[in-house]
């Protein structure tokens, strides 16, 4: 018999997360992971936690969607219980822009791939019934685009990224949903790196018939926790009528933990599957911060730090092509062209979290991802100026802080 090897503990150091997500979760958060007792998921509190969730979500979210809940895991997993309806041979029209909005596609062509198409190619299938918008990386999906497709193809769905945090790019949100409403299509929407960033309400967009996100971006709730989705009576009506094929991503009986049971709200929830009491407790928590905040003041911060490092970055001769406020996403200096990966791998062994696209062109990813104070931000410009001068820029990093400082003042002034 071979003896089993039992590993040292797992040391996992404190970096700093500073790319598109995960963002760093706030000490709140994860006291009240920490701090949960033991229970069961049938178990009173745990049950009154996860109304209470819901109804807080619903907030977040700006809905009065009954089936508004968390989906358990990140945002793929709420991505999953949004497209579950699509069923083989329905028409669908993907708009993609990016890494994430391409994931979004291939999901969509999995499941509505009829059983001959996906055995054609079990992992990349390419369904008759799906059409993929393609949009040219660093550029936004416009009304434009979603107008001419959906009149074109008369789908039965529409799919978008709100932000394509793949790209950084921020795609027409109100366009989407306006020409869903013209076309009779249902949309769907991907709101991963959006939700709790921006200052929007889902129920102002009512071309969108369900939306996912994700814990632990604008969220701020890494310890796998929950995915927000949320559907509208219209989603949810035609899944009645349907069906799917899941039962853990099942929209309508994941719902029921969450004390939502035939489109109604009751007091109790009723057994799905498992849930933890330390996810519970931390997401609520998460939940509470946000409401705290403010989601319109979260935004306000985003877009006002994000200045900040746009502007630093330039000045240190990069171009930034993105347009989200949690994100930039650059081209280096033309002298540093083509030296992208070794920066981003420099930054990375450093505790340096940032990131390359993941698809072509690389380009850097900078996240700002909870990361809302001027010393925060001055630390990425200096750990980012730094690694570049290693590399040759020889940026003059004093005057690089000069102009941060003054930006902050300026700005601060203006306020
Ligand atoms: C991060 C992200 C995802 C994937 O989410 P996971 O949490 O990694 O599962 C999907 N879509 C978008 C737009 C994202 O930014």
């Amino acid at each position: 018999m071979t003896e089993a090897t039992i590993f040292p503990q797992l040391e996992i150091p404190d970096t700093m997360a500073a790319g598109p997500g995960p963002g760093h979760t706030d000490p709140r958060i994860l006291k009240r992971f920490a701090g949960a007792g033991m229970a069961d998921h049938m178990q009173a509190d745990v049950l009154r936690g996860m109304i209470e969730c819901k109804l807080m979500l619903r907030t977040v979210m700006g809905t009065q969607n009954v089936h508004t809940f968390g989906v358990a895991g990140t945002g793929w997993s709420g991505l999953d219980c949004l497209f579950s309806a699509v069923m083989p041979g329905d028409k669908v029209v993907v708009f993609v822009n990016g890494t994430f909005s391409g994931i979004d596609g291939l999901t969509l062509r999995m499941k509505a791939a009829t059983a001959e198409e996906l055995a054609a190619s079990p992992m990349d299938p390419q369904p008759a019934s799906v059409t993929i918008m393609t949009v040219p990386h660093g550029q936004s999906v416009t009304v434009e685009i979603v107008e001419a497709a959906l009149a074109e193809h008369k789908p039965k769905w529409a799919a978008m990224a709100h932000w394509e945090t793949g790209s950084g790019r921020i795609n027409d949100l109100r366009g989407f949903s306006d020409a869903c409403v013209s076309h009779g299509v249902i949309g769907l929407v991907d709101a991963v790196s959006s939700l709790g960033v921006e200052d929007f309400r889902i129920d102002d967009f009512p071309g969108v018939h369900g939306w996912a996100s994700c814990p632990q971006k604008g969220i701020c709730c890494l310890p796998l926790t929950y995915a927000p989705v949320s559907f509208t009576d219209r989603y949810i009506a035609n899944l009645r009528h349907t069906g799917c094929r899941t039962f853990v991503h099942h929209p309508i009986l994941e719902a029921r933990h969450w004390g939502i049971v035939d489109g109604k709200d009751v007091e109790k929830g009723i057994y799905h599957r498992t849930h933890s009491a330390y996810a519970v407790a931390a997401f609520h928590e998460a939940l509470r911060i946000t409401l705290q905040q403010t989601v319109a003041g979260r935004a306000k911060s985003y877009a006002f730090h994000e200045a900040a490092l746009r502007d630093a970055v330039t000045a240190m001769g990069c171009k930034v092509t993105s347009n989200m406020t949690s994100l930039v996403v650059l081209n280096l200096p033309d002298r540093l062209a083509g030296r992208e990966m070794e920066l981003v791998q420099a930054c990375r062994a450093s505790g340096f979290g940032i990131w390359p696209t993941l698809s072509e062109p690389v380009q850097v990813r900078i996240g700002i991802l909870n990361l809302l104070n001027q010393n925060a931000i001055g630390d990425i410009v200096n750990r980012f100026g730094t690694a570049l001068n290693r590399m040759g820029a020889e940026i003059d990093m004093e005057r690089i802080n000069d102009r941060l400082e003054k930006h902050y003042q300026t700005m601060i002034a203006a306020e």
